[in-house]
């Protein structure tokens, strides 16, 4: 596995390697399996799979966890080598943003991020998208991998590569989730043993919504208050939101229709965890 931390030696081994289909798995390290499962669709579907690693400033507000992000490029290095990944990208941050940081120009995002952590996260899917723009440009992958777990990101880089007319394929994947259903995240580790327990909570919720769709309940608001009113009895959660939103637009639904995201951000203790289902009401079945 090669290990590529310029993007001057990134794009030779792009222009080297241009008549394979490259597959790209974007991270900000700490990787779990959630991670791997984007590693072996990439393994399996493409020629040359790399990863890259790096944590993007402009992603995080002012109050977020940008300092304390998890960090472990031993171990991430170990897993990808494991994986079968052919290159492993770890750029600085004077690469990325050589021009200067903040950077005069960037991918602003209209609509999709109304709601959701676009709301709560102002100009936080900017950065994502800024960040991942610039990693197209420089790894041009035929195909980029993403998990479900991240929806509203996910459904807003979809977009933005049909905007900007981006030449790569856009390969959704499935949430990963440990065996008691908590969805693994890196932020996963920031959780103490009793915070990890109390963290059920957040696809507990997520389920307590979809049962009242299930049972044919429509009106939105009704769902979430109960939902809401259960949350309120668990002392150590903090709903940031709770929210149900059309899978293609991602605007609010008062009355539950067609696919829809079931989506919630939660605190516990300090730890902020998000989550998300994407059910088919039209079909009576998981979508995605
Ligand atoms: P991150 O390192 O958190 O920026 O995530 C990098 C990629 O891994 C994103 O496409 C995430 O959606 C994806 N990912 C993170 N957690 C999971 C999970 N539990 N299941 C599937 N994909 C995930």
């Amino acid at each position: 596995m090669l290990i590529i931390n310029t993007i001057k030696q990134m794009r030779e081994f792009t222009m080297l390697h241009n008549t394979k289909s490259i597959g790209f798995v974007p991270t900000m390290g700490y990787l779990h399996n959630g991670h791997l499962s984007l590693i072996e669709e990439a393994k399996r579907t493409t020629d040359t799979v790399i990863v890259s690693i790096f944590v993007n400033p402009l992603q995080f507000g002012p109050n977020e966890d940008l300092d304390k992000y998890p960090t472990d490029i031993t171990n991430d290095t170990e897993l990808c080598k494991k994986a079968g990944v052919d290159v492993l990208f770890i750029p600085p941050i004077n690469e990325m943003y050589a021009n200067g940081y903040p950077p005069n120009t960037t991918v602003n995002i209209v609509n999709l991020d109304k709601y959701l952590c676009g709301a709560k996260r102002q100009g936080h899917f900017d950065g994502v998208c800024t960040i991942v723009c610039k990693l197209f440009n420089i790894v041009q992958p035929k195909k980029a991998f993403f998990g479900r777990k991240d929806i509203q990101q996910l459904r807003i880089i979809e977009t933005m590569v049909a905007d900007l007319i981006l030449p790569v394929e856009i390969i959704p994947c499935e949430t990963i989730r440990d065996i008691d259903g908590l969805a693994l995240s890196s932020r996963n580790s920031y959780l103490s043993p009793n915070e990890r327990q109390d963290a059920l909570v957040v696809p507990k919720l997520l389920n307590l919504v979809l049962e009242q769709i299930k049972s044919g309940e429509t009106n939105a608001s009704k769902i979430l208050d109960n939902a809401k009113a259960y949350l309120a009895t668990i002392n150590s959660a903090k709903l940031d939101y709770l929210e149900i939103v059309d899978y293609d637009n991602l605007q609010l639904q008062e009355i539950i229709y067609g696919k829809v995201v079931i989506a919630t951000a939660i605190y516990i203790g300090k730890t902020r965890l998000i989550d998300n289902i994407i059910y088919n009401t039209n079909e009576n079945k998981y979508a995605s």
